[in-house]
C-alpha cells in the first residue's frame, strides 16, 4: 500500500459552498464566505480581529509593513524555520539575527535571544513549530522590556495553546497558513491576526491596496481613496468558501489528527526508549495539535537509508528546514555564531506520513518498517563485530 507524506483532505462541503459563490454572483475578495470565516475566527475562537489573506507569506508580509520596518531596521527570528517567516521583513531592509533552536524542540531558543537585542531592534518572529509553542512569557517579557513587536508565525498553530491561551493571541500579530499541507486548507491561503485594536484600521488599509475602501464600505467615509501603501492581500471568496468547508468540520479534522498522532507516539515508543531516535518534546505549557509527527535519527546518512528503506516500502518521509543561516542567500551576512541545535533539527529531523484518510492500520505499517530498519541496522552492527 502507497503512503504519502501528505494527502490534502476534502470534506465535501467545499464543491456545494464553491457553487453556492458562484450562484450568488460573488467571487472575488470580502464576499459571504470570507465574512463567515472571519466571524468564526472571532466569535468562536476568541481573536480580536482577523482578515484572510491569499497565504501565511502574505500575512506576514502585511505585518513587516505594520511594523513599519524601515532598512538598517533590526529582527531576530529562529534560523529553522520557512523562508517566509524573514522574507518579508528583508524585502523592507531588516537585518536578521538567527537564533539556535532548543534543545528539548525545533522552537526558537528564547534564553538566546537578549544578548543579540540592540537600539535597532524592533521585532522578535516567533515560529510555532508543528504547532508546538515557544517559550511566550520568556519572549513577551523580553519584548515588553525593550519595547519590540512580536509577530507569531503561527502558520502551523491552528488550534493550539500556550498555558490555556490560544496560539495566534499573543503577539502583536499572528499569521495563519491554509495551504494544502497544513491541517485545515483552501489550497493556499492564510490569515493574518491583529490583536491591538490600534493596527485595525491601517491592516485594512494594507489590505486593500493602501486605500480605506473597507471604512467606506462600513459608511465611515463618504469616498474613499489612496491613504497610504498596500497591496493586494484579499483571497478570492471561492478560497474563503473552501476554507469555511474545513472550519465547519474542523472538530473531527484534529480529533482524528489527534488519534493519528497518538498512534504513532504509542508505536514508537519501544524505539525510542531504547535510544534509536528521539521525538521533539512538548513543553508542559503546550498544546499538541497534532500538525506533524517527526523524529530525530543519529545523522544524516542514516536518515537518508531510512527514506529510502520507507520508500522502498511505498512510504513516503521527508526532511524539512534547512537552517536559514545556512542559505545561499543568507550566508554571507550571518554572524558566524554556531546554532548547533537549528544544524541538528536541520540533518537530522525526519517527517513521518500524516493526514486524515491514515488509518491506524497504515500507522501500524509505518512503524513496523521503521522497526525493520533498525532491527536490520543492528544486526548488520552484530555481524561486523
Ligand atoms: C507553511 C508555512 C509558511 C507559509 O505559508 P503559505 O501560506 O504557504 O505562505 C510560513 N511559515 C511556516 C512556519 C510555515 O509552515
Amino acid at each position: 500500500m502507497e503512503i504519502p507524506f501528505n494527502k490534502p483532505y476534502i470534506s465535501g462541503d467545499e464543491i456545494n459552498f464553491i457553487k453556492n459563490c458562484f450562484e450568488s454572483s460573488r467571487i472575488a475578495g470580502d464576499g459571504s464566505f470570507t465574512k463567515k470565516c472571519h466571524l468564526f475566527f472571532e466569535a468562536e475562537q476568541k481573536f480580536n480581529k482577523v482578515l484572510l489573506t491569499p497565504s501565511c507569506t502574505d500575512a506576514l508580509e502585511m505585518s513587516s509593513i505594520l511594523c513599519d520596518i524601515r532598512p538598517g531596521d533590526h529582527v531576530i527570528a529562529p534560523s529553522y524555520t520557512f523562508v517566509s517567516s524573514v522574507n518579508p521583513f528583508v524585502m523592507r531592509g531588516a537585518d536578521i539575527s538567527f537564533i539556535d533552536s532548543e534543545a528539548s524542540n525545533p522552537n526558537i531558543d528564547a534564553s538566546k535571544i537578549e544578548a543579540l537585542i540592540c537600539d535597532r531592534t524592533k521585532v522578535i518572529i516567533v515560529v510555532h513549530y508543528a504547532g508546538i509553542s515557544c517559550d511566550m512569557d520568556a519572549i513577551l517579557a523580553l519584548a515588553d522590556k525593550y519595547n519590540l513587536f512580536v509577530v507569531e508565525d503561527a502558520a502551523q498553530a491552528i488550534d493550539s495553546f500556550y498555558k490555556g491561551k490560544r496560539l495566534g493571541t499573543l503577539g502583536h500579530f499572528a499569521t495563519f497558513s491554509f495551504h494544502e499541507t497544513k491541517n485545515i486548507i483552501s489550497g493556499e491561503g492564510g490569515m493574518l491576526v491583529i490583536n491591538k485594536d490600534e493596527y485595525v484600521d491601517r491592516a485594512e488599509i494594507i489590505r486593500e491596496k493602501g486605500t480605506n475602501r473597507a471604512a467606506f464600505f462600513r459608511g465611515l467615509v463618504d469616498k474613499y481613496g489612496w491613504v497610504d501603501i498596500g497591496s493586494s492581500f484579499l483571497p478570492s471568496d471561492i478560497t474563503a468558501a473552501i476554507l469555511y468547508a474545513q472550519i465547519s468540520n474542523i472538530n473531527r479534522i484534529q480529533g482524528k489528527r489527534k488519534l493519528l498522532w497518538r498512534k504513532y507516539f504509542y508505536e514508537l515508543s519501544d524505539l525510542v526508549l531504547q535510544g534509536y531516535f528521539q521525538i521533539p518534546e512538548i513543553p508542559e505549557y503546550a498544546t499538541n495539535n497534532a500538525h506533524m509527527f517527526s523524529i530525530i535519527v543519529a545523522n544524516t546518512s542514516e536518515r537518508s537509508a531510512l527514506i529510502e528503506h520507507l520508500a522502498k516500502h511505498e512510504i513516503q518521509a521527508v526532511f524539512h528546514y534547512q537552517s536559514l543561516h545556512r542559505s545561499s542567500f543568507f550566508e554571507g551576512k550571518h554572524d558566524g555564531r554556531e546554532l548547533k541545535y537549528a544544524d541538528i533539527y536541520s540533518n537530522q529531523l525526519l517527517r513521518l506520513p500524516m493526514y486524515y484518510e491514515m488509518t491506524e492500520d497504515m500507522i501500524e505499517i509505518v512503524a513496523s518498517t521503521i522497526k525493520k530498519f533498525y532491527l536490520n541496522q543492528m544486526n548488520q552492527k552484530n555481524i561486523r563485530e
